[in-house]
């Protein structure tokens, strides 16, 4: 198959499908512009891909997009990467330990949390309610007080600039919020390691780590905004500046949560990076931030790699 470079949308060589698209439809928060979006559903796609600038998106979760989009191109992780085997594999299993067959990068984490739990198994319920991709989540090792990802991993398989490497947590130099994973390479399938608990126990500590987030609004949003600065909640301190319910265009400060900008509905990025600066004026102490921007404050983008370099499929 051979690009159509006349149209906007077209089919890569190696069958990837490839649309100009404004990146907002898939951000929970709902801004940012145009950039050309690759959905690559294998490793050979993978390769083609990251043979020029990109940018791998998962859910969007923790993402403000600008509203003149970006300049790379931009991978989405699709078809059997977005898909989950969660069957024991018998070798790898025994007892209550269960290590489940690969599940896809582009798996959407909620979906999966739940589906653990109606199946019995344990680790990762203390996610629950982090509306990321598996590939994001494990990226950051996203997760709460109740639990995090890498309590759920047994491998890993990651695109480097070097090729595919198959990878066990003991391998990285992960902690807290940090998979250790440089930032270009690509968390593209996992097998979880699980524990066999009674579902209604799972679910029960689901219902305690959602708990924890009555107080968060319910709008669009990337999640918090700054991280809490030496053990003082960034919420509290920017509701000490009186700043909760402010406004600027469509964007507003929760309400609910002052470490929370909420879309109204239309919002800009513009209006986003205003209240942002806003904050960052009014409250006293440095604040990081949380979320990341793309392009960022330091520009993030990742370096080209060669597709020869892995294009072969592993195993
Ligand atoms: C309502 C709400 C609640 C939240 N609650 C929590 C919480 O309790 N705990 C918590 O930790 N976070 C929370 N977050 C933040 C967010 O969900 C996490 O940061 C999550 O890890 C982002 O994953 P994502 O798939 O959405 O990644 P994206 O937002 O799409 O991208 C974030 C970063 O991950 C990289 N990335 C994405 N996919 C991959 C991949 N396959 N391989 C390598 N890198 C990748 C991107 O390039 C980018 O650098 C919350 C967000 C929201 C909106």
């Amino acid at each position: 198959m051979t690009a159509d470079f006349q149209s906007k949308d077209f089919q890569s060589k190696t069958g990837a499908r490839v649309e100009l698209l404004p990146l907002a439809r898939f951000t929970t928060l709902g801004v940012g512009g145009e950039a050309e979006v690759w959905f690559v559903s294998n490793h050979e796609q993978l390769a083609e891909a990251m043979a020029q600038p990109y940018r791998i998106l998962g859910g969007g979760s923790n993402l403000v997009i600008a509203d003149a989009g970006v300049p790379e191109r931009v991978i989405r992780l699709s078809g059997p990467l977005a898909e989950r085997d969660l069957t024991p594999d018998p070798e790898l299993s025994g007892g209550d330990g269960i290590v489940t067959g690969w599940v896809g990068g582009g798996v959407p984490l909620p979906g999966l949390v739940r589906a653990l739990q109606k199946l019995g198994y344990s680790n990762l319920e203390g996610t629950v309610g982090i509306p990321a991709q598996v590939g994001g989540a494990v990226w950051m090792n996203a997760g709460t007080r109740y639990g995090e990802m890498f309590d759920g991993l047994h491998t890993l398989e990651i695109a480097t600039p070097d090729g595919l490497k198959v990878v066990t947590p003991d391998d990285l130099r992960w902690g807290y919020r940090d998979s250790g994973i440089p930032r270009n390479h690509i968390v593209t399938r996992v097998r979880l390691k699980l524990q066999r608990t009674a579902p209604e126990d799972v679910l029960a500590r689901m219902t305690l780590a959602d708990t924890a987030r009555k107080g968060q609004p319910k709008m669009k949003t990337p999640g918090c905004a700054f991280k809490n600065p030496g053990g003082v909640g960034a919420g509290r301190l920017i509701d000490e500046a009186g700043l909760k319910g402010t406004r600027v265009g469509n964007a507003l400060i929760a309400p609910e949560h002052a470490n929370f900008i909420v879309n109204l509905g239309g919002a800009t990025a513009a209006d986003v990076h205003a209240l942002l600066d806003l904050i960052r004026e009014r409250v006293g102490v440095p604040l990081e931030l949380e979320y990341e921007l793309w392009p960022g404050e330091a520009d993030r983008s990742a370096t080209p790699v060669a597709a020869s370099q892995w294009a072969a499929e592993p195993e």
